[in-house]
């Protein structure tokens, strides 16, 4: 069975004080929780500390995002070795803003996704496709292109990777995929991991489901059999929030 895995995403939100107060919140309701894999992935200025506040917990340390690169002159990067000495277990690649904003191309992702591994950091790559792709009826070709790019070439630890189907029109707009249109595009997936990693391995790779999730929608999401779990944005900085949808992933127990 897989363990669900709910991951909180702040973005560029809270300062250090605000992150320590967030994540002091969520690990003082979710000590013993160990029913679900929860992951904060608060700024990079604020892992050191979120970090410290999650020891004793169950709780998991995940970044938002880091260069391929061990090391070098990349002004205003993150190497995994960085990640990994400030205790982080996750890393979001591929994020749909990243890919916006930042022109994060499919191959930059992979090249991430390969480092991460390397580094003994678990990658959550972010795939899903636009408004415009979703009402062209394209959803199917744009994710199957970006796992097939992301994970190309992945063998050793690919176990360890987790999945992120974001619907980029449902991403902080308040509008979700219904639970039956999400779960077809996990199995759509799900399938494309079985043909490059091999029934076994995608049979074990979790698929989170992000987009606008909150306490309201997220036990339908999980009561889907391929929604193995929530990454949330906007919901995830609000500890009662939260930690509800955490909960909401016992549905699947
Ligand atoms: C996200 O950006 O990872 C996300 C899912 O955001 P939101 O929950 O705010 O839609």
């Amino acid at each position: 069975m897989r363990k669900p895995i709910v991951a909180g995403n702040w973005k560029m939100n809270k300062e250090v004080d605000d992150a320590i107060a967030l994540a002091s919140a969520v690990k003082l309701e979710l000590l013993n929780f160990t029913d679900a894999e929860v992951v904060l992935c608060p700024p990079f200025t604020a892992l050191k500390a979120v970090g410290d506040v999650l020891q004793g917990s169950y709780i998991k340390l995940g970044a938002q995002n880091m260069h391929w690169e061990k090391e070098g002159a990349y002004t205003g990067e993150i190497s995994p070795s960085m990640l990994r000495n400030v205790f982080c277990h996750y890393v979001i690649l591929g994020h749909s803003e990243r890919r916006a904003i930042f022109h994060e191309t499919n191959e930059a992702v992979n090249r991430k996704v390969k480092a991460a591994l390397s580094a003994g950091l678990r990658p959550i790559m972010c795939v899903g496709e636009t408004l415009a792709e979703h009402e062209a009826g394209r959803t199917e070709d744009v994710v199957r292109i970006q796992v097939e790019a992301g994970l190309a070439g992945v063998e050793a630890g690919a176990a360890n990777i987790v999945l992120a189907y974001e619907p980029v029109w449902a991403i902080g707009t308040g509008k979700t995929a219904t639970p039956e249109q999400a779960q077809e595009v996990h199995a759509f997936l799900r399938g494309i991991m079985a043909k490059m990693l091999g029934d076994n391995i995608a049979s074990g790779i979790r698929i989170q489901y992000g987009g606008s999730v909150k306490p309201g929608n997220a036990k339908e999401l999980f009561s889907q059999p391929d929604i193995d779990g929530d990454r949330i944005g906007g919901a995830a900085l609000d500890a009662r929030g939260f930690v509800e949808i955490v909960r909401a992933s016992l549905t699947k127990l």
